[in-house]
């Protein structure tokens, strides 16, 4: 993989800082090293002194003066190294990449920390998105993805797809307007990237089956294309087993995954994960020293002291009990789409990951404006599909619903008002 035909002009021209080099290297020195370089504050100036935080099983997570003072304190900007080491091993485990022990030019493996995976998001599509290029995703897509695409001037291509997310036969046909032989030339305007939402898509709930998976990874290993797989739905697939990633099938190096902890452990915390390339990630990296310089020690302390007391084991039965709960909630939400919007009102397929159920309303042309006007007098609120659109002008005629933060009897009640909304609407 020749990495550099990726980057842009601002992502290749970064440059390590000198002062996060000297840090770095004070962290790896004996203590009788006296440093006086670096420009870590005094601690001791800091007010707060200690913490304790329960953790809802009985255990509790403590920071005595010592852990807060590195909790308060800067830090490496691609992580604190237990945490790294934790996730390094759970990535191992989960998704065993095959490129693991290549030689660095064939894109060995690394991964980095961020403040959450639109951040990780956000420096991937600033590392690999000129103006004029053209990117390719499958719509109705993530509107964070949108915000952090479309202003970087891009033209984005959408790649039709149904319930089962991305068709392969679709993104053949898109890509067949490109010369293969002819995608390594300067002027060539072949896409060079590929976005997904492979489990649980925002919004349409869509995961895709591992053969489709394989498809798509065969067709951009023709076009030499990377592809961002944006998994923060992952850990809440509902059916196991759990379909292979792309990451668990990338032999090339051309897999740059982004997962979050926002949905299993925190949202507010902010805290996400990078795996890719090391050549890529090395980038990303660069970026984080010079805008956020890293994500909050506070937090990859908090984080790092939970999951190395859980082990891998504490970890996945966490997982399962957040599934138990997103799984009822689905089920809840279904069984009452069937009570009031059933046939006439509505269309939908029951998503088997994530948090939302993509419902397209019938004999209604765009939900922008029955959600934004009428729906706020019947006291219900659900997402107009058009914010997920490329085009977001664009007429549209489906409404995301998310089962996450309301109850059964909310939905329910929800769906009462919804259904009446759109009788009158017809
Ligand atoms: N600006 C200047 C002039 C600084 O010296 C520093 C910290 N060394 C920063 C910005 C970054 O500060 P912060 O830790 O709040 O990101
Ligand atoms: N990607 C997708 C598809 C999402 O749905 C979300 C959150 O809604 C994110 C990324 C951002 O997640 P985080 O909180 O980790 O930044």
């Amino acid at each position: 993989m020749n990495y550099a035909r990726f980057l842009t002009a601002v992502s290749g021209a970064r440059k390590p800082s000198p002062i996060r080099l000297l840090t770095e290297l004070q962290q790896r020195s004996p203590p009788s090293l006296i440093s006086l370089a670096g420009g870590a504050p005094n601690p001791n100036t800091f007010p707060f002194q200690s913490a304790t935080i329960q953790v809802k099983n009985g255990q509790t997570v403590t920071f005595d003066e010592t852990a807060m003072k590195r909790a308060l304190q800067y830090s490496a900007s691609n992580g604190i190294p237990e945490l790294l080491t934790w996730m390094k091993n759970l990535q191992k485990d989960l998704h065993n990449p095959p490129t693991i022990g290549y030689s660095q030019e064939k894109g060995q493996m690394d991964m980095c920390v961020t403040t959450g995976s639109q951040e990780g998001l956000c420096k991937i599509f600033e590392m690999l998105v000129n103006p004029g290029d053209n990117v390719l995703l499958d719509a109705p897509t993530y509107s964070g993805t949108l915000a952090a695409l479309q202003p970087l001037g891009c033209n984005i291509i959408n790649v039709p797809s149904d319930q089962h997310g991305m068709i392969p036969e679709a993104l053949k046909e898109v890509l067949s307007r490109w010369d293969q032989s002819e995608v390594h030339k300067p002027c060539s305007t072949a896409p060079r990237i590929l976005y997904t939402i492979p489990n649980g898509g925002n919004p349409t709930g869509a995961s895709m089956t591992a053969e489709r998976k394989r498809d798509v990874y065969k067709l951009a290993q023709l076009y030499d294309m990377l592809i961002i797989e944006d998994d923060p739905y992952y850990f809440l697939q509902f059916e196991k087993p759990w379909a292979p990633t792309f990451l668990s099938m990338d032999v090339d190096g051309r897999i740059i995954r982004t997962d979050s902890f926002s949905k299993i452990l925190s949202s507010g915390l902010r805290i996400g994960f990078v795996t890719g390339p090391k050549p890529l990630v090395d980038r990303i990296v660069l970026h984080i020293q010079a805008s956020t310089m890293h994500t909050s020690t506070f937090t990859q302390l908090m984080v790092s002291q939970l999951l190395h007391s859980w082990g891998q084991d504490g970890f996945l039965q966490h997982i399962d009990r957040v599934i138990e709960f997103y799984k009822t909630q689905r089920d809840a939400m279904i069984n009452s789409a069937d009570k009031w919007l059933k046939a006439d009102v509505a269309e939908w397929h029951a998503p088997s990951a994530g948090m939302f159920l993509w419902m397209k309303l019938r004999g209604v042309a765009d939900t922008q404006q029955l959600i934004m006007e009428k729906a706020l007098e019947k006291e219900v609120l659900l997402v107009p599909g058009g914010v997920f659109m490329i085009d977001s002008s664009d007429p549209c005629p489906y409404v995301r619903a998310a089962f996450s933060l309301s109850t059964p009897e909310q939905i329910d009640e929800a769906f009462r008002r919804l259904s009446l909304l759109i009788k009158e609407a017809l």
